[in-house]
């Protein structure tokens, strides 16, 4: 017997205006999402190390922390995965599927300040102002994959979207997961390819993760 477990679920109506604005927007330093995805692993890495220090258990037998960003040129993907805090089922869809957070939600305030001006410029604008954070992912990706695992966790969850207006979210095997934390699998457009290829990514990290306190390794697929 198979149970149907995949649940699809709208995106809150202004995170769909904001995935609308990522995709069609004239912003062009795309490069920009790298900077999110790796500070976001590294903020699950900094959450992780501050509950540990009350419950030395999560770090379980990974104590070391790190990022790790895989590219595969061939497949045309690249994955940020860190071995930090995780998310259970109902943070992913808290923190996937909604602007609550305080530097998005400024953003789209501004924006709708922004229309019936100029509203394509002013929106470019304002990406490079606020960050907007993990669905600037979907600048570059047709669809995202995030599989996560939260820190003491005895399951895993899987999110999904193309970005167009809903996701999904299922259960996943743990051996399909992390052993803890978050993996961001992101299927690049055919215009983002540089972005699966090591010179381009080492160049990108260089420059806009130079400071992040959690070690970043690069591992480049053989094509
Ligand atoms: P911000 O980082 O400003 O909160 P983001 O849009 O970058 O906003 O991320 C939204 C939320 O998604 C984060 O606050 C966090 O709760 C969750 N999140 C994103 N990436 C990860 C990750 N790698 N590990 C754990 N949680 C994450
Ligand atoms: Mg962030």
């Amino acid at each position: 017997m198979t149970i149907e477990t995949t649940e699809n679920r709208p995106f809150e109506a202004d995170v769909s205006r904001l995935l609308h604005m990522m995709v069609h927007s004239v912003y062009s330093d795309r490069d920009v999402f790298l900077r999110e995805l790796v500070s976001n692993a590294a903020d699950a890495c900094e959450k992780l190390r501050y509950e540990a220090i009350a419950s030395p258990d999560l770090l379980g037998d990974d104590p070391t922390l790190a990022i790790t960003i895989a590219a595969d040129p061939e497949a045309n993907t690249l994955a940020i995965a860190d071995n930090g805090i995780g998310m259970s089922r109902d943070e992913m869809i808290e923190a996937l599927g909604t602007i609550a957070r305080s530097g998005t939600r400024g953003f789209m305030d501004r924006v709708a300040e922004a229309e019936g001006q100029d509203g394509a410029r002013q929106g470019a604008q304002l990406i490079g102002q606020f960050g907007v954070g993990f669905y600037s992912a979907f600048m570059v990706a047709l669809r995202v994959e995030v599989v996560s695992r939260r820190a003491g966790a005895s399951e895993a969850w899987a999110w999904t979207s193309d970005g167009k207006g809903a996701y999904s979210v299922a259960p996943v095997a743990l051996e399909d997961a992390p052993v803890r934390g978050t993996r961001v699998l992101l299927h690049l457009t055919d215009d983002a390819k540089s972005y699966a290829e090591r010179w381009t990514l080492e160049r990108i990290v260089k420059e806009q993760s130079g400071h992040v306190p959690v070690p970043i390794t690069l591992i480049e697929k053989p094509g």
